[in-house]
């Protein structure tokens, strides 16, 4: 498999090489790159998170993190890697991608460990949510959820998407390596499925009214609360075939969530890395005391729930004299080999 991605990779250069006369961008960039249209305070409570990566005292007393992010060890510069492999743009709420939006940059290229599957996605009669009636709404935000891994907040508005994981399929289907206009940032090429493309509406930063501090968007655990949507969406550029974008089922019958694509077949999906990361900061920042008690539970609650849409075993288990083994996902991603 090593070998396969590093011959595509290889390819992918002289791919690159071809198309040099365009204005294309790195697809390896090391930090978050915003379009024109992020509000400034997102940026800087964004930029804020991201450097606090470094500075936690991330815990993995089973090593469970590690082993599925796929990390050599649990430290802040090994997260702050495994995010920048993923995460690379942040869009505005609003931003949308028409076919306007999309440029080919090249035609008839073979995406490695795709399947035949047909994008399921509504992208051809998507709707802008907010000009929609109530009811529509509530249906539009039901049917984002199963098709583009939208997160909503529980007041209806919009955390954060994965665009890529949205139009990837498409592109696929298309058989074509495209790229995506981003205003303030130029043509992103798609060159794999974990080319991170986030569009970060105001409900990723909301808090409760009963948080304490001047201003609770800077508390520790909404910091934690942000990156842990952030790894979330990000998994979703994982995966391949079937399992591509990891994308969520219904919650089943008697859930909390029962009917809602908010629940995760595996063990190793968007709500798995998402608990991961929570329950790391939680050991680490309350073995050294440096979160203040209503703040822990905050993140206890955050947690729980992304347990909680877990629908698979997180380890071994002996249920009625069986043994029961987790269910987990391939994550390697899909990329764009070369010109056919
Ligand atoms: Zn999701």
């Amino acid at each position: 498999m090593r070998a396969l991605v590093k011959k595509a990779a290889f390819q992918f250069g002289i791919l690159m090489l071809l198309l040099s006369g365009l204005q294309v961008f790195a697809s390896e960039s090391l930090r978050l790159q915003y379009g024109r249209l992020v509000p400034s305070w997102q940026r800087d409570l964004l930029d804020g998170d991201l450097r606090l990566l470094g500075q936690v005292n991330w815990q993995d007393s089973d090593g469970e993190l590690a082993r599925v992010f796929g990390l050599h060890e649990t430290n802040g510069k090994n997260l702050e890697a495994w995010l920048q492999q993923r995460a690379r743009y942040i869009v505005d709420e609003r931003f949308d991608t028409p076919s306007k939006s999309l440029v080919v940059l090249a035609p008839k290229v073979v995406y490695v460990l795709a399947s035949d599957l047909t994008p399921i996605d509504s992208y051809k009669n998507k709707k802008t949510i907010d000009n929609l009636s109530k009811t529509l709404r509530a249906r539009a935000i039901d049917n984002s959820r199963k098709n583009s891994n939208l997160q909503v907040s529980t007041t209806g508005k919009v955390m954060m998407a994965n665009v890529t994981s949205r139009i990837f399929p498409y592109f696929r289907y298309k058989n074509a390596f495209m790229g995506v206009k981003i205003d303030g940032v130029g043509v992103v090429a798609i060159d794999s499925s974990q080319v991170g493309i986030f569009r970060v509406g105001e409900g990723l930063f909301g808090y409760s009214k009963l948080e304490q501090g001047t201003d609770p968007r800077r508390n520790f655990a909404n910091r934690i609360r942000r990156l842990r949507t952030l790894v979330h969406e990000s998994r979703h550029g994982d995966g391949n075939g079937d399992s591509g974008t990891f994308p969520h089922i219904q919650c089943p019958e008697g859930h909390e969530l029962e009917g809602l694509y908010a629940c995760d077949e595996s063990a190793n999906g968007p709500y798995r890395v998402a608990a991961l990361l929570m329950q790391s900061a939680l050991e680490g920042c309350q073995a050294d005391g440096s979160c203040p008690v209503e703040q822990a539970e905050i993140m206890k609650l955050v947690l729980a729930s992304d347990l909680s849409r877990i629908l698979s075993t997180l380890k071994i288990m002996g249920i009625d004299g069986k043994e029961v083994q987790p269910l987990e996902y391939d994550p390697t991603p899909e990329i764009v080999e070369a010109i056919k």
